[in-house]
């Protein structure tokens, strides 16, 4: 495949895109457009909001035709850099942000069907309106859209029970990067007729071109939910619990999330401070929600729970109301936000089997130790296995002292979650940030599959050139 240098968005191109697409918007402000939740970068970018898939589909036949790079920006959450570029030949930005109508609702099939620019949270407001609920949950809800979340396969709390983005959707609707459109906005549950191109462009981060529509699966909403809160004394008693709690509870648990001390001690830090569940902080504990057919008492369940697990649990909370409920998801769902104010010098989305976790938290302190003397915050969806596993400067410290460090920290505990068997990227996806370690850690027969899949797909390399996999 020959190489192609791409063009940037300059002034006589942005003037013939307006000609071609009179009504759709360009962002004169675009500076909003081009930053990333934690600060790292900064993007440059023409942002262009169309309001349709013919829009999308000229726009990018245009951007094909001239070889200037397409990013596809939805929510702007995506915390690997994949929204944003920062050298190079200047892109579009193509913003979702107008194609946000909920298409149509069928609460018989447990169906919705989306533009990609419409908001989880309405999403989710739309799927209880019907009865139903739609379970993909996470912190950047109120802002994440669904095209970035089919696009990362994003996770969240709700993954034990529901699965990741990728289980809820039954179908996508996509631009590719010359233009064409491919309807696949499917309602089937069965659909056996060749490759599954749906579930190659679920994950893809904008690599090979932007998701317009999606056909999601609703659920049943469980009629009764609670949550508690249980002090554990080790991370394998956490295990152990997760063990007994499935035996127990089945596919009722919807989340099983463990939280370290650290969490508690940062939102206290920053002034984020929640009430606290326990007059002692505990070194770790674990968050549990179950949710309950009509009739039967999840309450009760948990109760039942805690007094299975013996010494597995030293103390626990059982939420009694919803605002109690909600009071311990906050202190969980905050803690992100805190994180990011005390500044880490290196963050890690790791996945390791779910028997491995504690052998993984035991190790790592001591190999990081060897690199200098830190504050570790790990925290994270333990009944999926995947751990936040972030890095901080000791306290009353700049994480900007400590940068010469960031690779040797990263390389320490990526090494470490591969040599379980783990991956380096459980749930945040590759984006810019983790292009290194794909090509480090990764099956060179999958990643020669990858290149192939790009060079057949986007043959000019316009689509969000150098996240998933290097620019040419
Ligand atoms: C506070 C906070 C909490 C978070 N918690 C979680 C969590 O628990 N679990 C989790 O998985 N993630 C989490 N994230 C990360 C982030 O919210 C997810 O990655 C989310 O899926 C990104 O969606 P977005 O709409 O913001 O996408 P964006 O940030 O706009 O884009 C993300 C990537 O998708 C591409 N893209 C965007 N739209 C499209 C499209 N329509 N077609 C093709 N490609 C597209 C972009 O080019 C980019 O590569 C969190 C982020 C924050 C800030």
């Amino acid at each position: 495949m020959a190489e192609m240098a791409l063009n940037s968005a300059d002034a006589a191109f942005v003037e013939r895109l307006r000609t071609v697409l009179p009504d759709v918007a360009f962002t004169a402000d675009p500076a909003g457009f081009l930053i990333e939740p934690r600060g790292r970068w900064t993007g440059q970018g023409v942002v262009v909001s169309p309001a349709t898939t013919d829009e999308v589909s000229a726009l990018l036949a245009a951007c094909f035709e001239a070889a200037v790079p397409v990013i596809p920006y939805s929510g702007g959450t995506g915390l690997v850099g994949g929204q944003v570029l920062e050298g190079g030949p200047v892109p579009v930005v193509l913003s979702l942000a107008r194609m946000n109508s909920i298409r149509a609702v069928y609460p018989n099939e447990n169906v919705i069907e989306v533009d990609a620019g419409v908001i989880l949270q309405d999403v989710q407001v739309a799927a209880t309106d019907a009865g139903r609920l739609f379970p993909l949950s996470l912190a950047s809800q109120g802002s994440a859209r669904i095209g970035g979340l089919l696009a990362t396969n994003a996770g969240g709390l709700n993954v034990i029970r529901y699965g990741n983005a990728r289980t809820q959707c039954l179908g996508v609707e996509v631009v590719l990067a010359d233009g064409t459109i491919w309807n696949g906005m499917s309602r089937l549950r069965k659909d056996n007729t060749g490759y599954d191109l749906r579930d190659l462009m679920i994950g893809s981060e904008g690599s090979l071109g932007v998701i317009t529509g999606a056909s999601l699966r609703m659920m049943p909403r469980p009629a009764e939910e609670a949550t508690a809160m249980f002090v554990v004394p080790t991370p394998a008693a956490a295990v152990s619990l997760l063990a007994l709690a499935g035996e127990r509870l089945g596919e009722t648990i919807s989340a099983f999330e463990l939280i370290h001390r650290q969490g508690f001690d940062f939102l206290a830090e920053v002034e984020m401070d929640h009430k606290r569940p326990f007059a002692q902080t505990p070194e770790w504990s674990v968050l549990m929600k179950v949710g309950l057919p009509k009739g039967q008492s999840p309450q009760e369940a948990l109760e039942a729970l805690f007094e299975a697990a013996g010494g597995l649990v030293l103390d626990g909370v059982i939420a009694q109301s919803g605002q109690q409920a909600q009071a311990l998801w906050d202190i969980r769902e905050t803690i992100p936000e805190a994180n990011k104010r005390v500044g880490s010098i290196s963050s890690h989305d790791i996945s390791v089997p779910i028997s491995c976790v504690p052998d993984f938290i035991e190790k790592a302190p001591a190999i990081l130790a060897k690199t200098g003397d830190f504050r570790i915050n790990c925290f994270g969806h333990l009944g999926d296995g995947n751990l936040h596993y972030n890095v901080f400067p000791p306290e009353g410290r700049n994480r900007a002292e400590y940068v010469d460090l960031r690779d040797a920290i990263k390389a320490a505990v990526h090494d470490l979650a591969h040599s379980f068997g783990g991956s380096v990227s459980a749930e945040h996806g590759i984006g810019r940030l983790k292009v290194q370690d794909l090509e480090t850690y990764g099956d060179p027969a999958k990643l020669a599959m990858m290149r192939a899949i790009k060079d057949a797909l986007d043959p000019r390399g316009i689509m969000n050139p150098g996240a998933v996999l290097r620019a040419k």
